[in-house]
C-alpha cells in the first residue's frame, strides 16, 4: 500500500473538509463573543452559537434549550454524574462504560454514593431485568453506554430507557460511539441525558454536547460566566461548536449508506482473518445484521498458543511496521498495557486479553485496505508466533 490503512476510526476520525469549510469564518472574520450581543460581530458569533444548538436539538427531536455545548463526551459525563448526585444517593452503571464514565464513578464512591455496576454477558450486553432489579427507593441516576468504543455492542437500549420510565429515574447514555453511526432515537429512546463528542463523527475534536432534558439541572463543574444559560462557564468555542452541528447534519445525511458499506467491510475483514488465523484468533465484536453492534468495528484476540502468550504491544507495533494503524483493546496506562476492562468484563483472560487488537473502520476505508490489513495481521501474528 502506498499510504497506511487508518483502522482506529473509533479514537478519532480526520475533520471533514466540508466541516472544516463550515468553521473557517469562525477563525478570524466572526470572531466576536457570543455573550458581547452590544455589538454586532458578538451578535453574529451568538448566531452562529443558537443556530447550531437549533440544528442539534433538530436531529434528537429535542428543545434547543436542551442542548448544551461542552468539551467533549468525557465533561458531558462527568457534568452528569459529578452534577446529578450527592452523598447517600445510589447510581447504577455497567462494567463496560468509557474511563470518562468509570473513574468519576470511583471518586463518586469515596463522596459517599452508593454504586451498582451492572455485568455483562460474553457479547458485552447488559440485561436490561439486571436494571429492574437494581433499581431502588434511592437510585438517583442509571448511565450506560449506547454502543461500546471496543467492541461495538449496542446495549438494549428502548428496553432499559422503558424500565428507567416506568420507575421514574432519569436514565443517561454515553451515546460517544453511537451518535453519526446508528440511529440514536430519543423518541423511541427515552433517555434523558444524553452525551456525544464530535471527532467521532468528522467534526473537529474537543467538542461535544450534552442533552439535558427539560427539569433537570445538573451542577456545573466549573464556575464562572454564565454562558450556555448558566450551565458551563467560558466563553463558547463558537467554530468547533458550529464544526460539530455541521459535522453531525453530514454524518446523520450519510449514516445508513456508510454503515452498510462498512458493515460488509467489517464482514469481509471477519471472514478473511478467520480464513487465515482460524482458530488461533478470538472475535470479541458480536457480529449480525441486526444492529447489535456498530458495524465499524471488529475486535480481535489471541489466545496463548502451546502457554505461549502474544504480546499485545509488539503486534500493534508490528502491525504499524506494516503501515496497518489499529489500536488495542487495552488502555495506555503510564506506560504499561493494562488489559481493557471491556475485555475483562466478557471474561476473557488477562493473557488474552493483553493481545488484543481493534480495527474500526471509517466512511473513506476501501476493500484494499481490508484486503491488506488481513494478509499483514497473518504475517505479524505468523512472525511473533515463530
Ligand atoms: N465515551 C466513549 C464511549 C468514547 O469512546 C470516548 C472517546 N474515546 C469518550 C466517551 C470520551 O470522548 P472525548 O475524549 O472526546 O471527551
Amino acid at each position: 500500500m502506498d499510504e497506511p490503512v487508518y483502522l482506529d476510526h473509533h479514537s478519532t476520525t480526520p475533520c471533514d473538509p466540508r466541516v472544516v469549510e463550515a468553521m473557517r469564518p469562525y477563525f478570524s472574520e466572526v470572531f466576536g463573543n457570543p455573550s458581547a450581543i452590544t455589538h454586532e460581530h458578538g451578535r453574529r458569533a451568538a448566531t452562529a452559537v443558537e443556530d447550531s444548538r437549533a440544528a442539534v436539538a433538530s436531529f434528537f427531536n429535542v428543545r434547543p434549550t436542551e442542548v448544551f455545548f461542552t468539551a467533549g463526551a468525557t465533561e458531558s459525563n462527568n457534568t452528569v454524574l459529578f452534577g446529578m448526585l450527592a452523598e447517600g444517593d445510589h447510581l447504577i452503571t455497567s462494567a463496560v462504560e468509557h474511563k470518562s464514565i468509570l473513574e468519576p464513578v470511583k471518586e463518586l464512591e469515596k463522596r459517599g454514593i452508593e454504586i451498582t455496576v451492572l455485568p455483562v454477558d460474553a457479547d458485552g450486553f447488559v440485561d436490561p431485568e439486571s436494571v429492574r432489579d437494581a433499581i431502588r427507593g434511592d437510585t438517583k441516576l442509571v448511565s450506560i453506554i449506547w454502543a461500546n468504543g471496543e467492541i461495538g455492542t449496542i446495549e438494549p437500549m428502548a428496553d432499559i430507557a422503558a424500565i428507567c420510565e416506568e420507575r421514574d429515574v432519569p436514565f443517561h447514555s454515553d451515546a460517544t460511539q453511537a451518535v453519526g453511526k446508528v440511529p440514536v432515537d430519543l423518541d423511541s429512546v427515552p433517555c434523558r441525558l444524553l452525551s456525544l463528542s464530535a471527532h467521532k463523527f468528522y467534526g473537529p475534536k474537543g467538542i461535544g454536547a450534552l442533552y439535558v432534558r427539560g427539569g433537570y439541572a445538573p451542577r456545573p463543574l466549573v464556575a464562572g460566566g454564565a454562558q450556555e444559560r448558566g450551565r458551563r462557564a467560558g466563553t463558547e468555542n463558537v467554530a468547533a461548536i458550529v464544526g460539530l452541528a455541521h459535522a453531525l447534519r453530514l454524518a446523520h445525511d450519510a449514516a445508513d449508506e456508510r454503515a452498510e458499506r462498512i458493515g460488509h467491510l467489517r464482514d469481509r475483514l471477519a471472514l478473511q482473518i478467520c480464513n487465515r488465523l482460524g482458530e488461533t484468533v478470538l472475535v470479541n465484536t458480536p457480529l449480525g445484521t441486526d444492529m447489535v453492534a456498530v458495524p465499524h468495528v471488529l475486535s480481535l484476540a489471541f489466545p496463548p498458543q502451546d502457554g505461549q502468550p502474544i504480546d499485545g504491544e509488539m503486534l500493534l507495533l508490528g502491525l504499524d511496521m506494516e503501515g496497518v494503524y489499529a489500536s488495542a483493546g487495552s488502555a495506555c496506562t503510564s506506560g504499561a498495557l493494562e488489559p481493557s476492562h471491556v475485555l475483562a468484563a466478557l471474561g476473557l483472560d488477562r493473557e488474552t486479553a493483553a493481545a488484543a487488537v481493534r480495527f474500526s473502520l471509517g466512511k473513506d476505508t476501501t476493500e484494499a485496505d481490508v484486503d491488506y490489513v488481513a494478509e499483514v495481521l497473518e504475517r505479524v501474528v505468523g512472525r511473533m508466533r515463530r
